[in-house]
Protein backbone atom coordinates (compact mmCIF):
# COMPACT_ATOMS: atom_id res chain seq x y z
CA UNK A 1 0.00 0.00 0.00
CA UNK A 2 2.67 2.35 0.72
CA UNK A 3 4.03 2.43 -2.72
CA UNK A 4 0.63 2.67 -4.11
CA UNK A 5 0.72 7.33 -4.62
CA UNK A 6 3.88 6.58 -6.66
CA UNK A 7 2.76 3.85 -8.72
CA UNK A 8 -0.49 5.39 -9.55
CA UNK A 9 1.73 8.03 -10.48
CA UNK A 10 4.27 6.05 -12.48
CA UNK A 11 1.27 4.61 -14.10
CA UNK A 12 -0.24 7.71 -15.62
CA UNK A 13 2.90 8.62 -16.40
CA UNK A 14 3.36 5.59 -18.58
CA UNK A 15 0.03 5.73 -20.24
CA UNK A 16 1.06 9.10 -21.47
CA UNK A 17 3.97 7.08 -22.82
CA UNK A 18 6.71 8.43 -20.78
CA UNK A 19 9.72 5.81 -21.72
CA UNK A 20 11.80 6.71 -18.46
CA UNK A 21 8.30 5.61 -16.10
CA UNK A 22 9.15 2.19 -17.43
CA UNK A 23 13.25 2.41 -16.44
CA UNK A 24 11.70 4.24 -13.07
CA UNK A 25 9.86 1.19 -11.73
CA UNK A 26 12.31 -1.29 -12.66
CA UNK A 27 14.95 0.53 -10.59
CA UNK A 28 12.30 0.40 -7.76
CA UNK A 29 11.30 -2.93 -7.95
CA UNK A 30 14.47 -4.60 -8.38
CA UNK A 31 17.20 -2.81 -5.96
CA UNK A 32 15.54 -0.72 -3.28
CA UNK A 33 18.59 2.14 -2.46
CA UNK A 34 18.23 5.58 -2.39
CA UNK A 35 20.39 5.73 -6.00
CA UNK A 36 17.11 5.25 -7.22
CA UNK A 37 15.44 7.91 -6.55
CA UNK A 38 18.15 10.35 -7.69
CA UNK A 39 19.08 8.58 -10.54
CA UNK A 40 17.94 9.45 -14.55
CA UNK A 41 15.25 11.76 -14.62
CA UNK A 42 12.53 10.52 -12.32
CA UNK A 43 10.73 12.96 -10.08
CA UNK A 44 8.92 11.80 -7.19
CA UNK A 45 5.21 12.65 -7.14
CA UNK A 46 4.89 16.13 -5.73
CA UNK A 47 4.07 16.69 -1.77
CA UNK A 48 1.01 17.82 -0.08
CA UNK A 49 2.13 21.41 0.30
CA UNK A 50 2.02 21.39 4.10
CA UNK A 51 3.62 18.23 4.28
CA UNK A 52 6.59 20.05 1.88
CA UNK A 53 6.95 22.56 4.94
CA UNK A 54 6.62 19.95 7.72
CA UNK A 55 9.73 18.00 6.13
CA UNK A 56 11.45 21.67 5.87
CA UNK A 57 10.41 22.41 9.78
CA UNK A 58 11.77 18.46 10.95
CA UNK A 59 14.85 19.15 9.12
CA UNK A 60 16.02 22.48 9.42
CA UNK A 61 14.67 23.44 12.49
CA UNK A 62 14.67 20.18 14.44
CA UNK A 63 14.20 20.67 18.23
CA UNK A 64 14.88 16.90 18.56
CA UNK A 65 18.85 17.59 19.84
CA UNK A 66 18.01 20.34 22.60
CA UNK A 67 14.60 17.67 24.20
CA UNK A 68 16.48 14.78 23.98
CA UNK A 69 19.17 16.47 25.96
CA UNK A 70 16.77 17.96 28.38
CA UNK A 71 14.64 15.04 28.94
CA UNK A 72 17.68 12.48 29.26
CA UNK A 73 20.48 14.38 30.37
CA UNK A 74 18.84 16.92 33.05
CA UNK A 75 16.03 15.01 34.06
CA UNK A 76 17.43 11.52 33.62
CA UNK A 77 15.97 7.97 33.93
CA UNK A 78 11.77 8.17 35.31
CA UNK A 79 11.02 5.39 37.13
CA UNK A 80 7.31 4.94 38.52
CA UNK A 81 7.01 7.30 41.41
CA UNK A 82 10.11 9.12 41.84
CA UNK A 83 11.30 12.86 41.76
CA UNK A 84 12.77 12.32 38.50
CA UNK A 85 9.62 11.36 37.36
CA UNK A 86 7.50 14.17 38.14
CA UNK A 87 10.02 16.78 37.14
CA UNK A 88 9.57 14.68 33.18
CA UNK A 89 6.17 15.35 33.19
CA UNK A 90 6.64 19.35 34.72
CA UNK A 91 9.52 19.75 32.51
CA UNK A 92 7.11 18.72 29.36
CA UNK A 93 3.89 20.67 30.41
CA UNK A 94 6.23 23.56 30.54
CA UNK A 95 7.92 22.98 27.08
CA UNK A 96 4.44 22.56 25.36
CA UNK A 97 3.20 25.74 27.15
CA UNK A 98 6.05 27.49 26.26
CA UNK A 99 4.76 25.92 22.29
CA UNK A 100 1.77 27.71 22.95
CA UNK A 101 0.04 24.43 23.52
CA UNK A 102 -2.54 23.49 26.37
CA UNK A 103 -1.02 20.57 28.51
CA UNK A 104 -1.62 19.35 31.82
CA UNK A 105 -0.51 16.52 34.54
CA UNK A 106 -3.84 14.20 35.04
CA UNK A 107 -3.25 12.43 38.07
CA UNK A 108 -4.46 8.40 37.99
CA UNK A 109 -3.05 6.41 40.62
CA UNK A 110 -0.63 6.25 43.22
CA UNK A 111 2.49 4.60 43.76
CA UNK A 112 5.43 3.58 46.58
CA UNK A 113 7.64 6.79 46.37
CA UNK A 114 11.33 6.29 45.69
CA UNK A 115 14.37 8.31 45.14
CA UNK A 116 17.72 6.72 44.16
CA UNK A 117 21.34 7.45 45.81
CA UNK A 118 24.78 6.56 45.31
CA UNK A 119 25.68 3.26 44.58
CA UNK A 120 29.48 2.42 45.75
CA UNK A 121 30.96 -1.09 45.12
CA UNK A 122 34.48 -1.84 45.63
CA UNK A 123 36.25 -5.16 45.83
CA UNK A 124 38.73 -5.16 48.94
CA UNK A 125 40.07 -8.29 49.38
CA UNK A 126 42.35 -9.86 47.52
CA UNK A 127 43.22 -6.57 45.66
CA UNK A 128 41.34 -3.45 45.32
CA UNK A 129 39.11 -2.67 42.51
CA UNK A 130 35.91 -0.39 41.97
CA UNK A 131 33.42 -2.06 40.50
CA UNK A 132 31.11 -1.74 37.72
CA UNK A 133 27.57 -1.65 39.32
CA UNK A 134 24.84 -0.58 40.67
CA UNK A 135 21.81 -1.05 43.10
CA UNK A 136 18.80 -2.01 41.88
CA UNK A 137 15.57 0.27 41.40
CA UNK A 138 13.55 0.21 45.09
CA UNK A 139 16.87 -1.17 46.62
CA UNK A 140 17.21 -0.70 50.45
CA UNK A 141 20.24 1.45 51.60
CA UNK A 142 22.93 0.77 53.43
CA UNK A 143 22.34 2.58 56.75
CA UNK A 144 24.24 5.66 56.02
CA UNK A 145 27.47 3.59 56.06
CA UNK A 146 29.12 1.60 53.67
CA UNK A 147 29.19 -2.50 54.33
CA UNK A 148 31.60 -4.25 54.29
CA UNK A 149 31.77 -8.68 53.64
CA UNK A 150 33.15 -11.90 52.44
CA UNK A 151 31.18 -12.22 49.13
CA UNK A 152 30.31 -16.44 48.24
CA UNK A 153 28.40 -17.55 45.50
CA UNK A 154 25.05 -20.14 45.86
CA UNK A 155 26.57 -23.15 46.32
CA UNK A 156 25.50 -26.51 44.36
CA UNK A 157 22.92 -28.54 46.84
CA UNK A 158 22.06 -31.71 46.24
CA UNK A 159 18.35 -30.67 48.15
CA UNK A 160 16.96 -28.49 49.86
CA UNK A 161 17.90 -29.72 53.73
CA UNK A 162 21.78 -29.12 52.45
CA UNK A 163 20.65 -25.22 51.25
CA UNK A 164 19.00 -24.79 54.58
CA UNK A 165 21.96 -26.65 56.62
CA UNK A 166 24.49 -23.42 54.49
CA UNK A 167 21.66 -21.09 54.76
CA UNK A 168 22.91 -19.43 58.96
CA UNK A 169 26.47 -19.32 56.95
CA UNK A 170 25.42 -15.97 54.85
CA UNK A 171 25.06 -13.90 57.84
CA UNK A 172 27.04 -11.02 57.22
CA UNK A 173 27.88 -12.18 53.49
CA UNK A 174 27.11 -10.76 50.56
CA UNK A 175 25.47 -14.06 48.24
CA UNK A 176 25.90 -14.25 44.49
CA UNK A 177 22.88 -15.31 43.31
CA UNK A 178 23.79 -14.89 39.23
CA UNK A 179 25.48 -17.42 37.26
CA UNK A 180 29.48 -17.04 35.67
CA UNK A 181 28.92 -16.62 31.38
CA UNK A 182 31.37 -18.85 29.98
CA UNK A 183 32.02 -15.78 27.72
CA UNK A 184 31.77 -11.75 27.88
CA UNK A 185 31.15 -11.77 23.82
CA UNK A 186 27.72 -11.98 22.43
CA UNK A 187 26.97 -14.52 19.70
CA UNK A 188 27.36 -11.70 16.64
CA UNK A 189 31.20 -11.16 17.76
CA UNK A 190 32.06 -15.47 17.90
CA UNK A 191 30.11 -15.82 14.95
CA UNK A 192 32.53 -12.96 13.19
CA UNK A 193 35.55 -14.42 14.23
CA UNK A 194 35.20 -18.18 15.83
CA UNK A 195 36.09 -21.61 14.24
CA UNK A 196 32.77 -23.25 13.52
CA UNK A 197 34.04 -25.62 16.42
CA UNK A 198 34.54 -23.10 18.70
CA UNK A 199 31.06 -21.49 17.96
CA UNK A 200 29.95 -24.87 18.77
CA UNK A 201 31.77 -25.27 22.06
CA UNK A 202 30.84 -21.64 22.91
CA UNK A 203 26.92 -22.27 22.20
CA UNK A 204 27.14 -25.65 24.14
CA UNK A 205 28.88 -24.33 27.12
CA UNK A 206 25.96 -21.69 27.23
CA UNK A 207 23.34 -23.67 27.04
CA UNK A 208 24.50 -26.09 29.81
CA UNK A 209 25.81 -23.45 32.13
CA UNK A 210 22.49 -21.88 32.37
CA UNK A 211 20.32 -25.58 32.73
CA UNK A 212 23.00 -26.05 35.32
CA UNK A 213 22.38 -22.91 37.19
CA UNK A 214 18.69 -23.35 36.99
CA UNK A 215 19.54 -26.97 38.42
CA UNK A 216 21.30 -25.70 41.38
CA UNK A 217 18.41 -22.74 41.80
CA UNK A 218 15.80 -25.74 41.73
CA UNK A 219 17.56 -27.58 44.30
CA UNK A 220 17.44 -25.28 46.90
CA UNK A 221 14.22 -25.36 47.13
CA UNK A 222 13.07 -21.75 46.57
CA UNK A 223 12.31 -20.01 43.45
CA UNK A 224 14.47 -17.18 41.58
CA UNK A 225 11.95 -14.85 42.89
CA UNK A 226 11.95 -15.79 46.33
CA UNK A 227 15.42 -16.57 46.61
CA UNK A 228 16.76 -12.83 47.81
CA UNK A 229 14.11 -12.31 50.87
CA UNK A 230 15.12 -15.81 51.97
CA UNK A 231 19.06 -14.80 52.13
CA UNK A 232 17.97 -11.51 53.73
CA UNK A 233 16.05 -13.51 56.28
CA UNK A 234 19.13 -15.25 57.00
CA UNK A 235 21.39 -12.51 57.66
CA UNK A 236 23.28 -11.60 54.33
CA UNK A 237 24.43 -8.34 53.88
CA UNK A 238 23.39 -8.12 50.08
CA UNK A 239 22.35 -9.82 47.27
CA UNK A 240 24.64 -9.39 44.48
CA UNK A 241 23.51 -10.56 40.98
CA UNK A 242 24.84 -9.74 37.11
CA UNK A 243 21.50 -9.44 34.55
CA UNK A 244 23.80 -9.97 31.33
CA UNK A 245 21.92 -8.49 28.55
CA UNK A 246 24.48 -10.39 25.30
CA UNK A 247 26.52 -7.01 24.36
CA UNK A 248 29.79 -5.53 25.21
CA UNK A 249 28.94 -4.10 28.66
CA UNK A 250 24.96 -3.77 29.18
CA UNK A 251 23.26 -5.20 31.69
CA UNK A 252 19.45 -5.16 32.48
CA UNK A 253 18.71 -3.30 35.40
CA UNK A 254 15.30 -3.87 36.86
CA UNK A 255 13.89 -3.86 40.51
CA UNK A 256 14.98 -5.20 44.06
CA UNK A 257 13.21 -7.18 45.82
CA UNK A 258 14.73 -7.57 49.00
CA UNK A 259 13.21 -4.98 51.92
CA UNK A 260 16.67 -4.69 54.05
CA UNK A 261 19.82 -5.34 52.63
CA UNK A 262 20.89 -3.81 48.89
CA UNK A 263 20.26 -5.80 45.85
CA UNK A 264 23.27 -4.71 43.46
CA UNK A 265 23.79 -5.72 39.69
CA UNK A 266 27.60 -6.22 38.61
CA UNK A 267 28.43 -6.13 35.27
CA UNK A 268 29.70 -9.28 33.58
CA UNK A 269 33.13 -8.42 33.60
CA UNK A 270 33.27 -7.49 37.12
CA UNK A 271 30.88 -9.95 38.29
CA UNK A 272 33.06 -13.13 36.69
CA UNK A 273 36.12 -11.59 38.95
CA UNK A 274 34.42 -11.99 42.16
CA UNK A 275 32.66 -15.23 40.99
CA UNK A 276 36.02 -16.77 39.99
CA UNK A 277 38.02 -15.43 42.98
CA UNK A 278 35.55 -16.72 45.25
CA UNK A 279 35.38 -20.24 43.69
CA UNK A 280 39.00 -20.54 43.61
CA UNK A 281 38.94 -19.61 47.81
CA UNK A 282 40.43 -16.25 47.87
CA UNK A 283 37.24 -15.14 49.69
CA UNK A 284 36.95 -11.88 48.47
CA UNK A 285 35.53 -9.28 50.55
CA UNK A 286 33.04 -6.26 48.39
CA UNK A 287 32.40 -2.57 50.56
CA UNK A 288 29.07 -1.65 48.93
CA UNK A 289 27.56 1.50 49.87
CA UNK A 290 23.93 2.42 48.89
CA UNK A 291 21.54 5.38 49.35
CA UNK A 292 18.04 5.78 48.65
CA UNK A 293 15.12 7.58 50.14
CA UNK A 294 11.30 6.15 50.87
CA UNK A 295 9.00 8.74 50.05
CA UNK A 296 6.00 7.27 51.20
CA UNK A 297 2.81 7.32 48.87
CA UNK A 298 2.96 10.14 45.77
CA UNK A 299 0.53 10.75 42.46
CA UNK A 300 1.35 9.37 39.17
CA UNK A 301 0.67 11.38 36.18
CA UNK A 302 -0.22 11.07 32.66
CA UNK A 303 0.65 14.06 30.50
CA UNK A 304 -2.13 15.27 28.59
CA UNK A 305 -0.95 18.20 25.65
CA UNK A 306 -3.84 19.37 23.15
CA UNK A 307 -4.20 21.08 19.64
CA UNK A 308 -7.80 22.32 19.73
CA UNK A 309 -9.55 20.86 16.30
CA UNK A 310 -11.61 23.65 14.45
CA UNK A 311 -14.21 21.47 12.54
CA UNK A 312 -14.92 18.38 15.14
CA UNK A 313 -13.58 19.85 18.35
CA UNK A 314 -14.46 16.25 20.23
CA UNK A 315 -12.88 13.90 17.58
CA UNK A 316 -9.44 13.29 18.42
CA UNK A 317 -6.13 12.41 16.37
CA UNK A 318 -4.16 10.77 19.26
CA UNK A 319 0.19 10.84 19.55
CA UNK A 320 0.90 8.37 21.96
CA UNK A 321 4.13 7.68 24.16
CA UNK A 322 4.89 6.19 26.85
CA UNK A 323 6.97 9.19 29.22
CA UNK A 324 8.19 6.81 32.09
CA UNK A 325 10.99 4.20 31.63
CA UNK A 326 13.39 1.95 33.82
CA UNK A 327 16.01 3.84 35.27
CA UNK A 328 19.73 1.51 34.77
CA UNK A 329 20.82 4.56 31.94
CA UNK A 330 18.66 7.34 30.77
CA UNK A 331 15.71 5.59 29.22
CA UNK A 332 16.86 6.99 25.90
CA UNK A 333 14.95 4.56 23.77
CA UNK A 334 12.59 2.90 25.78
CA UNK A 335 11.39 5.85 25.55
CA UNK A 336 12.68 8.61 25.41
CA UNK A 337 12.86 8.78 21.68
CA UNK A 338 9.05 8.25 21.60
CA UNK A 339 8.22 11.16 23.94
CA UNK A 340 10.81 13.94 22.54
CA UNK A 341 9.42 12.19 18.82
CA UNK A 342 5.61 13.03 19.61
CA UNK A 343 6.79 16.84 21.16
CA UNK A 344 8.21 17.61 17.81
CA UNK A 345 5.20 16.17 16.26
CA UNK A 346 3.44 19.21 18.27
CA UNK A 347 5.77 21.61 17.63
CA UNK A 348 5.53 21.45 14.27
CA UNK A 349 1.53 20.95 13.98
CA UNK A 350 1.03 23.69 16.12
CA UNK A 351 3.44 26.21 14.30
CA UNK A 352 2.38 24.63 10.30
CA UNK A 353 -1.40 23.34 10.93
CA UNK A 354 -1.93 25.62 14.17
CA UNK A 355 -6.02 24.99 13.15
CA UNK A 356 -6.61 21.24 12.51
CA UNK A 357 -9.61 19.80 11.80
CA UNK A 358 -9.95 17.18 14.54
CA UNK A 359 -8.64 17.69 18.03
CA UNK A 360 -5.09 16.32 18.10
CA UNK A 361 -4.02 14.88 21.67
CA UNK A 362 -0.53 14.25 22.86
CA UNK A 363 -0.48 11.45 25.44
CA UNK A 364 2.63 10.85 27.87
CA UNK A 365 2.41 8.02 29.65
CA UNK A 366 2.92 7.52 33.08
CA UNK A 367 3.98 3.93 34.37
CA UNK A 368 3.78 1.78 31.39
CA UNK A 369 6.50 -0.23 32.30
CA UNK A 370 4.73 -1.75 35.27
CA UNK A 371 1.84 -3.01 32.58
CA UNK A 372 0.72 -0.09 30.59
CA UNK A 373 -1.25 2.08 33.55
CA UNK A 374 -1.40 5.08 32.08
CA UNK A 375 -3.18 4.45 29.19
CA UNK A 376 -5.34 2.06 30.33
CA UNK A 377 -6.48 5.06 33.05
CA UNK A 378 -6.89 7.11 30.35
CA UNK A 379 -9.10 4.71 28.27
CA UNK A 380 -11.68 4.69 31.39
CA UNK A 381 -11.14 7.78 32.46
CA UNK A 382 -11.91 9.06 29.70
CA UNK A 383 -15.10 7.52 27.39
CA UNK A 384 -15.79 10.89 25.58
CA UNK A 385 -12.80 11.39 23.89
CA UNK A 386 -12.42 7.23 23.29
CA UNK A 387 -15.71 7.31 21.77
CA UNK A 388 -14.56 9.43 18.94
CA UNK A 389 -11.25 9.20 18.53
CA UNK A 390 -10.26 8.77 14.76
CA UNK A 391 -6.95 7.09 15.31
CA UNK A 392 -3.84 6.75 17.64
CA UNK A 393 0.01 6.55 16.72
CA UNK A 394 2.03 5.01 19.05
CA UNK A 395 5.85 4.92 19.39
CA UNK A 396 7.59 2.96 22.19
CA UNK A 397 10.66 0.61 20.70
CA UNK A 398 14.10 2.52 20.09
CA UNK A 399 15.56 5.16 18.25
CA UNK A 400 15.06 3.43 14.00
CA UNK A 401 13.47 4.93 11.64
CA UNK A 402 9.82 3.20 11.01
CA UNK A 403 9.74 0.19 9.31
CA UNK A 404 6.90 -1.93 9.80
CA UNK A 405 3.29 -0.87 10.61
CA UNK A 406 0.15 -3.49 11.36
CA UNK A 407 -3.29 -2.74 11.29
CA UNK A 408 -3.90 -4.11 14.47
CA UNK A 409 -6.80 -6.54 13.20
CA UNK A 410 -9.12 -3.47 11.80
CA UNK A 411 -10.63 -4.37 8.16
CA UNK A 412 -10.23 -1.60 6.77
CA UNK A 413 -6.68 0.20 7.99
CA UNK A 414 -5.55 -0.43 4.33
CA UNK A 415 -7.70 1.64 2.85
CA UNK A 416 -7.06 4.51 5.37
CA UNK A 417 -3.83 4.04 6.89
CA UNK A 418 -2.69 3.25 3.15
CA UNK A 419 -3.73 6.73 2.00
CA UNK A 420 -2.60 8.60 4.88
CA UNK A 421 0.83 6.81 4.71
CA UNK A 422 0.81 7.53 0.82
CA UNK A 423 1.01 11.41 1.29
CA UNK A 424 4.04 11.02 3.54
CA UNK A 425 7.48 11.69 1.12
CA UNK A 426 8.79 8.49 -0.80
CA UNK A 427 11.90 8.74 1.04
CA UNK A 428 9.86 8.12 4.53
CA UNK A 429 7.68 5.45 2.60
CA UNK A 430 9.98 3.07 1.52
CA UNK A 431 11.45 1.74 4.95
CA UNK A 432 7.61 0.53 5.65
CA UNK A 433 6.75 -2.59 5.49
CA UNK A 434 2.69 -3.05 6.28
CA UNK A 435 0.96 -5.75 7.36
CA UNK A 436 -2.97 -5.39 6.79
CA UNK A 437 -5.46 -6.02 8.34
CA UNK A 438 -2.67 -7.84 11.02
CA UNK A 439 -3.67 -8.19 14.72
CA UNK A 440 -4.81 -6.98 17.56
CA UNK A 441 -2.06 -6.96 20.76
CA UNK A 442 -3.25 -7.26 24.05
CA UNK A 443 -0.01 -6.28 25.75
CA UNK A 444 3.42 -4.82 24.84
CA UNK A 445 2.80 -0.81 24.51
CA UNK A 446 -0.04 1.37 24.87
CA UNK A 447 -1.70 1.35 21.62
CA UNK A 448 -2.94 -2.11 22.90
CA UNK A 449 -4.98 0.12 25.31
CA UNK A 450 -6.76 1.57 22.43
CA UNK A 451 -6.87 -1.38 20.04
CA UNK A 452 -9.06 -3.25 23.68
CA UNK A 453 -11.49 0.05 23.40
CA UNK A 454 -11.95 -0.69 19.84
CA UNK A 455 -10.21 2.28 18.50
CA UNK A 456 -8.04 2.06 15.46
CA UNK A 457 -4.48 2.20 17.17
CA UNK A 458 -0.42 1.71 15.52
CA UNK A 459 2.31 0.96 16.67
CA UNK A 460 5.08 2.60 14.58
CA UNK A 461 7.64 -0.42 14.60
CA UNK A 462 11.33 1.10 14.56
CA UNK A 463 14.24 -0.90 13.02
CA UNK A 464 15.78 -2.16 15.98
CA UNK A 465 19.52 -0.79 16.15
CA UNK A 466 20.39 -3.69 18.93
CA UNK A 467 17.37 -2.27 20.97
CA UNK A 468 16.77 -5.57 22.70
CA UNK A 469 19.80 -6.03 23.62
CA UNK A 470 22.09 -2.66 23.57
CA UNK A 471 19.35 -0.28 25.40
CA UNK A 472 16.29 -2.03 26.29
CA UNK A 473 16.05 -2.05 29.88
CA UNK A 474 19.93 -1.25 30.35
CA UNK A 475 22.59 0.33 31.72
CA UNK A 476 23.52 1.81 28.36
CA UNK A 477 19.88 2.91 27.28
CA UNK A 478 21.44 6.55 26.86
CA UNK A 479 21.65 10.17 24.71
CA UNK A 480 24.64 8.78 22.53
CA UNK A 481 22.45 5.97 21.20
CA UNK A 482 20.22 8.10 19.45
CA UNK A 483 20.16 8.48 15.69
CA UNK A 484 18.67 11.58 14.90
CA UNK A 485 18.46 11.46 11.33
CA UNK A 486 15.89 8.21 11.66
CA UNK A 487 13.82 10.53 14.60
CA UNK A 488 13.54 13.41 11.78
CA UNK A 489 12.20 10.95 9.42
CA UNK A 490 9.38 9.48 12.00
CA UNK A 491 8.72 13.01 12.93
CA UNK A 492 7.75 13.45 9.48
CA UNK A 493 6.10 10.67 9.05
CA UNK A 494 3.81 10.61 11.99
CA UNK A 495 3.26 14.68 11.00
CA UNK A 496 2.34 13.63 8.09
CA UNK A 497 0.23 10.77 9.60
CA UNK A 498 -1.63 13.11 12.19
CA UNK A 499 -2.12 15.60 9.56
CA UNK A 500 -4.03 13.28 7.31
CA UNK A 501 -6.24 11.29 9.93
CA UNK A 502 -7.08 15.14 11.36
CA UNK A 503 -8.51 15.92 7.87
CA UNK A 504 -10.31 12.72 7.03
CA UNK A 505 -13.87 13.76 6.26
CA UNK A 506 -15.50 11.22 8.51
CA UNK A 507 -14.35 9.15 11.16
CA UNK A 508 -12.53 5.65 9.94
CA UNK A 509 -14.87 2.53 9.55
CA UNK A 510 -13.49 0.56 12.47
CA UNK A 511 -14.55 -2.87 11.90
CA UNK A 512 -12.68 -5.55 13.27
CA UNK A 513 -11.42 -8.78 11.61
CA UNK A 514 -12.74 -12.09 12.32
CA UNK A 515 -9.71 -13.44 14.20
CA UNK A 516 -7.95 -17.05 13.67
CA UNK A 517 -8.73 -19.97 16.04
CA UNK A 518 -6.75 -20.68 18.75
CA UNK A 519 -4.37 -23.35 19.07
CA UNK A 520 -7.44 -24.68 21.12
CA UNK A 521 -9.24 -24.79 17.72
CA UNK A 522 -11.78 -22.48 19.77
CA UNK A 523 -12.75 -18.62 17.80
CA UNK A 524 -9.77 -16.06 18.84
CA UNK A 525 -11.35 -12.74 20.90
CA UNK A 526 -10.97 -9.22 20.66
CA UNK A 527 -8.17 -7.88 23.81
CA UNK A 528 -10.23 -6.76 26.46
CA UNK A 529 -10.05 -3.43 28.11
CA UNK A 530 -8.39 -4.11 31.22
CA UNK A 531 -8.01 -2.12 34.62
CA UNK A 532 -4.59 -0.21 35.13
CA UNK A 533 -2.81 -0.53 38.38
CA UNK A 534 -4.28 2.61 40.26
CA UNK A 535 -1.50 1.41 43.59
CA UNK A 536 1.65 0.12 43.52
CA UNK A 537 4.96 -0.44 44.53
CA UNK A 538 3.75 -2.04 48.56
ZN1 LIG B 1 8.79 1.25 26.43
Amino acid sequence: MIMKRLIDYLKKMEQKGHVVVTLALVLIFSAPSTAQFRGGNFQPPPLDPLVEQIVKEANENSHLEQLAHELLDIVGPRLVGTPQMDHAHNWAVETFKKWGISAENQQFGEWRGWERGISHIDLIHPRVKTLYGTQLAWSPTTGGKPVEGEVVVLPNVQDSTEFQAWLPSVKGKFVMVSMLQPTGRPEYNWREFATEESLNNIRAARAAASREWADRIRRTGVTTASLPGVLEEAGAAGVVMSYWSNEFGSNKIFGASTTKVPTIDISLEDYGVIFRLAESGQKPRLRVETESKELGKVPIFNTIAEIKGTEFPDEYVILSAHLDSWEGGSGATDNGTGTVTMMEVARILKKLYPNPKRTILIGLWGSEEQGLNGSRAFVIDNPDVIAKTQAVFNQDNGTGRVSQINGSGFLHAYDFMGRWLSAAPIGVQRHIETTFPGMPTGGSSDHASFIAAGIPAFMLSALSWGYGTITWHTNLDTYDKLVFDDLKNNVILIATLAYQASEEPELVNREQRLLPAGQDGRPGVWPQIRQPRRLGGF
